[in-house]
């Protein structure tokens, strides 16, 4: 039971399934329903936040009324709900004519984060992306899925610089009651609570949930006055605390997560792990199914032959460990309703490689399911090789590790003044269609001039952003340094090269800082400059990254780089959309092998914005000699090999990119570089689109395992 109408104190009954649409993320994959929301807000300046629930519930209640009578506003609103109704309540869909009737139990799609809209601040990075990209693509495609996560009212961090350019973390906390969600209650009307027994104090949490299209996303809510504070912190913030608050946030995240599921009567057929940090979820599905009368040993076997399982990083810290004698303390009184032993617990989690060091997340993931896969052709190899012990019998090549490679939400993540030139040029069902080359060959067609003068106008945008976030710093009397390097004096004229992700060590965001003498020659040259932006976080604890940030932003402020080097802060997913967009070249230099895929280049890519990147992760696979640019990025990490990344990555520069991009003709344009652009729209868009990846899941790994499902006992 969910109700939106609370949400809103008015909306006029013909107009009012505006509050379901508001409470539906399907509207901001869809321009013409976020328009409907930029037009009841006159000139869109009201619908900054773009959080429709905000907008209609402070709204008058004469505005609102206006349009429910205004006609142009009616058939506007119209077209939209009946476009909403085609694609939200319909039954037909790509997976019910290719893999089977969705009336079927759903799919459970964990994740500890998901990126979903930047009103919803439930991410940190590319995981939580790709989850939401994920979720998005299967509500297009009907695969009956259900997700499962946190609620993290805290987000993760909001950033802003020092003078000196140290990151401070600031708080801001999630006003639940105009986000785009709805708590979920039980059958008597009372908020659903759950309470996970799972130590000395039982732990409680409510449930919210997001509607992403067809697919509802339930999000735990630990923030409430049933636990002590402690515990209430356990959903507060993405990938805080010591080890044993992130132990007891996995295990509300999947066994709670579970009961979520159990609570609200929906049965689910397959699960689908991403990243190993909800992988208890096998558990509490094995425990259900031993507490029905089932064997352990039957119970797990059902359960691994319906289990997906998703890793994402070789960078060991991405795997959990949790001490054994930790373990105890939440175990010892859950172990027995498994019918196991300890021991035979607790083997399932070991690393043979350090069975000391206690209870491996993604090993027991591994172990526990039938189908495992790694992000991008590369990570899967590397994968293999990572953990290839947990197999010493067969050969590293028969590792029972597969790979799908990432996409990104093409409808997300396109320009939508870009969409509509695709309109003109690549027929009427370039984008229910986007995953077959062919369509993406008519790019061709596009004249140079009119691709080019719609870039420039995305890259003018992202600039007038920038200056706006400059002007709003300097109100609150923020220091000169930091409206000096936040990009005030970026020219649209110049070739701008884009650099946003997290400020971990081995994504390298200084490489290009090397040799500051060459940089300060490439970005002065008088006839062909070049500006570079960067964005991105370090974790809160992580020292070394936040000062990889001040050196990016000491150069930033560095009088003799002459602003062209800027820096934004509290990168989100609203500033990745102007910077996809809006630069010229989007730069990619992480340390093989550790840069699982890369999902940003992606995104740049199907706007027309060529990738420069070491070959790793996904441009292994992406890059084809006329899309983008590569470099070898040495395998090994050391001081000399960042030399030699960095001494490619200026010849690559000087030589190709810079010439190329400045062979203009009298119009402004250069062809050889619109060439490139639509190369990379070509490449990027079917291929490394998120309806290639889940077609991918649904006929490799979930066709298998549902019919295996549908053939199970309860
Ligand atoms: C896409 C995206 C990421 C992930 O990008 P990577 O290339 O995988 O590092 C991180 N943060 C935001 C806001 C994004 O949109």
């Amino acid at each position: 039971m969910n109700s939106y109408g609370s949400k809103f104190p008015y909306l006029p009954e013909r107009i009012s399934r505006l509050g379901e649409l508001a409470c539906n993320l399907w509207w901001s994959w869809h321009p013409e329903a976020k328009s409907l929301f930029y037009l009841l807000a006159g000139n869109g300046t009201e619908f900054k936040s773009q959080n429709p629930v905000l907008l209609l519930s402070e709204m008058e209640k004469s505005v609102l009324d206006n349009a429910a009578k205004d006609s142009r506003f009616l058939r506007r609103y119209d077209a939209v709900m009946a476009r909403f109704d085609a694609e939200v309540n319909a039954y037909d869909s790509w997976f019910y004519s290719k893999v089977q009737d969705p009336g079927l139990y759903p799919i459970a799609y964990f994740s500890a984060e998901f990126g979903l809209h930047h009103s919803l601040p439930f991410y940190a990075g590319g995981l939580g992306f790709l989850a939401g990209d994920f979720l998005k693509e299967c509500s297009d495609l009907g695969v009956p899925t259900v997700g499962v996560g946190f609620m993290y009212p805290e987000g993760y961090l909001h950033q802003k610089v020092s003078a000196d350019g140290w990151q401070m973390n600031e708080s801001e906390t999630l006003d639940r009651s105009h986000a785009p969600i709805c708590r979920v209650h039980d059958k008597d009307g009372q908020p659903l609570t759950i309470k996970v027994p799972i130590s000395e104090r039982s732990i409680y949490f409510e449930v919210w949930k997001a509607q992403i299209g067809r697919v509802p996303l339930y999000l735990i809510d630990t923030d409430i006055d049933a636990n002590d504070p402690w515990n209430r912190g356990i959903s507060s913030r993405l990938y805080i605390g010591d080890s044993e608050q992130r132990l007891v946030q996995e295990i509300i995240l999947g066994i709670g997560g579970t009961q979520i599921l159990n609570a609200l009567g929906i049965r689910h057929s397959v699960l689908h792990l991403n990243e190993g940090h909800s992988s208890f979820a096998i558990l509490e599905r094995i425990r259900e199914k031993v507490e029905k009368g089932l064997g352990y040993r039957d119970a797990s076997d059902q359960v691994r032959a319906t289990t997906v399982f998703t890793t994402h990083t070789p960078v060991p810290a991405g795997h959990d460990v949790f001490p054994f004698a930790l373990m105890d303390k939440y175990f010892e009184s859950y172990i027995p309703l498994l019918e196991m032993s300890r021991d035979e617990f607790y083997r399932l989690g070991m690393d043979p490689r350090n069975p000391d060091a206690g209870f491996n997340m993604t090993a027991f993931a591994l172990r526990m399911s039938a189908y495992c896969n790694a992000v991008s052709k590369r990570h899967g190899e590397v994968t293999r090789s990572m953990w290839h012990h947990l197999w010493p019998n067969v050969p590293e090549r028969e590792v029972p590790i597969g790979y799908i490679t990432n996409g990104v939400h093409v409808p997300t993540w396109i320009d939508s003044r870009l969409a509509t030139l695709f309109n003109r040029y690549l027929g009427p069902n370039w984008l229910n269609d986007h995953d077959n080359p062919s369509i993406w060959q008519l790019v061709d067609d596009i004249p140079d001039a009119e691709l080019w003068r719609v870039h420039r106008l995305l890259k003018m945008i992202l600039i007038a952003m920038m200056q706006e976030r400059a002007r709003e710093r300097w109100r609150e009397h923020a220091d000169p340094n930091i409206i000096m390097a936040s990009g005030i004096m970026f020219d649209p004229n110049t070739l701008t090269l884009g650099f946003a992700r997290r400020f971990a060590t081995y994504k390298r965001a200084n490489l290009i800082l090397q040799d500051m003498e060459r940089l300060k020659g490439i970005l002065n040259n008088p006839k062909r400059p070049v500006q570079i932006v960067f964005a991105g976080k370090a974790h809160p604890a992580d020292n070394a990254g936040k000062q990889l940030l001040q050196r990016v932003f000491n150069a930033a402020r560095d009088p003799d780089i002459g602003g062209r080097v800027a820096f934004i802060e509290d990168y989100d997913e609203e500033i990745a959309q102007y910077l996809v967009h809006g630069v010229d070249v989007w730069l990619n230099n992480p340390q093989p092998p550790f840069e699982a895929s890369g999902t940003s280049g992606m995104k740049a890519g199907i706007n027309g914005v060529p990738h420069l990147s070491a070959l790793d992760g996904w441009w292994i696979e992406g890059y084809n000699g006329s899309n983008g640019w590569a470099f070898d990025g040495k395998n090994e990490w050391s001081a000399a090999s960042d030399i030699v990344d960095a001494e490619e990555l200026y010849s690559i520069l000087e030589k190709q990119i810079v010439p190329l991009y400045y062979d203009k003709d009298e119009a402004g344009v250069s062809s050889a570089w619109v060439k490139v652009m639509k190369e990379s729209i070509k490449s990027a868009a079917p291929m490394f689109s998120s309806r290639r990846m889940v077609k991918e899941y649904a006929l490799k790994f979930y066709q298998d395992a549902l019919s295996y499902a549908n053939g199970m006992s309860p």
